[in-house]
């Protein structure tokens, strides 16, 4: 099934409509939004457990979160009202959209603008590589409403699948996670009622920030979840397979492999679950925590499916074996929602600036 979905590049709505009925849409919304009143732990915790089998799949759930962040941070009680309950039930997903084409790292350079017109405001601009694009039913969009203004120009929008003058261009054909959809969000003279701004005027980058200093964790759990996948697959055929007459995890050349595989996907975890506890307490300064858990979990996984691609030798390369998908979904977590050098640059600006203080 994982397989196919990764040969295909299909949207695996099948199993989406599965973990809906699982409750799993719900475990990080509010109780009185629908939810189960959980937070970026217990979203951790199920978008881990589902990256064992598929980091592609774990996504859809992931990367709803990711554009319902946006809405639970900075949303009125109306505009809650309105989306939460229908994502807490898995009935829709959402998205995030930030990167333009020649916007990635540096996401001031966006293009794409909302001028307001009367009671609306009217999007212009193509955002580019949106996760969930095409299968969302509702997009966190940013743009810039001031121009002049350089960073405090960005509003954040919610915007509905459906609403004239918003279309879906390019669909990607991607490495990994080929079981996400990722795709480009077209904005030509797209009216949208001025009750769909998030926050303020101004404040599109803040909503940005904060919303992925508490999603990155769950690009932490997704790489932590594919590490693991690997290691349980390198340790299962370690111990099947026979050469020089035993079984190939006597030697110890791999046993040490493997304890350093499992050595670090274990401190990754307590990195990652210890930063989603410190978000879920309501500590306010938590962006370099939570860019540590995601590079660091993220390299882990790089490392570790890499080396279980490794312990299965020629049928590790193999597609009838799945670590060599699990090697082509981890690369991801190392670029996407802030690639790790730019994680490097946040976490080291934080150093500077606490020891700065301490003089
Ligand atoms: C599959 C996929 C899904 C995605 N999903 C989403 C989504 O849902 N929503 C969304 O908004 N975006 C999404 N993105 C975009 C993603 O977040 C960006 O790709 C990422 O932030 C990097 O931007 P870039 O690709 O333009 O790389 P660039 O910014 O062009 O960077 C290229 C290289 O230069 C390095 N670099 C750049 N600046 C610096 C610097 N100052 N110091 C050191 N090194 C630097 C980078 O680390 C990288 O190695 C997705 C991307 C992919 C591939």
């Amino acid at each position: 099934m994982v397989a196919k979905y990764d040969e295909e590049q299909t949207f695996p709505w099948d199993i989406v409509k599965v973990m809906a009925e699982s409750d799993l849409f719900g475990i990080y919304i509010e109780e009185k939004y629908g939810g189960f009143g959980g937070g970026v732990l217990e979203l951790c915790l199920a978008v881990e457990e589902l990256s064992k089998i598929c980091g592609g799949i774990s996504l859809s759930l992931a990367a709803t979160a990711l554009g319902a962040f946006p809405l639970i941070l900075f949303g009125s009680d109306e505009q809650k009202q309105k989306y939460l309950p229908r994502l807490a039930a898995g009935e829709i997903l959402a998205a995030f959209a930030l990167t333009e084409a020649n916007a990635g790292s540096d996401a001031g350079g966006i293009q794409t603008t909302a001028k307001k017109d009367g009671d609306h405001y009217v999007l212009n601009g193509t955002k580019q590589w949106i996760t969930n694009g095409g299968e969302a039913e509702i997009y966190t969009v940013i743009a810039k409403t001031d121009p002049t203004k350089g960073s405090r120009g960005a509003s954040a929008f919610l915007v509905d699948k459906g609403t004239p003058g918003f279309d879906f261009g390019k669909k990607e054909n991607k490495l990994g996670i080929r079981a996400s959809v990722t795709r480009e969000l077209v904005f030509e003279d797209c009216r949208i009622p001025k009750e769909n701004l998030l926050g303020r005027e101004g404040m599109g980058f803040i909503v940005a920030m904060k919303t992925v200093d508490k999603s990155r964790p769950g690009v932490a759990a997704q790489a932590l979840g594919i590490a693991q996948g690997a290691l349980d697959e390198a340790v299962r055929y370690a111990r099947e397979r026979v050469q020089f007459g035993k079984p190939i995890i006597s030697f110890q050349g791999l046993q040490f492999m493997l304890a350093d595989m499992a050595i670090e996907i274990e401190a990754a975890r307590s990195l990652v679950y210890q930063t989603a506890r410190m978000i879920d307490s309501g500590c306010k300064k938590v962006a370099k925590e939570s860019a540590m858990c995601k590079v660091f979990a993220s390299d882990v996984a790089m490392k570790v499916t890499v080396n279980a691609v490794q312990i299965l030798g020629g049928y590790g390369y193999m597609k009838e074996y799945p670590v060599e998908k699990m090697m082509r979904d981890a690369k991801i977590t190392q670029i996407y929602e802030g690639t790790n050098e730019i994680q490097r640059g946040v976490i080291a600006g934080n150093l500077i600036k606490e020891y700065a203080a301490k003089k």
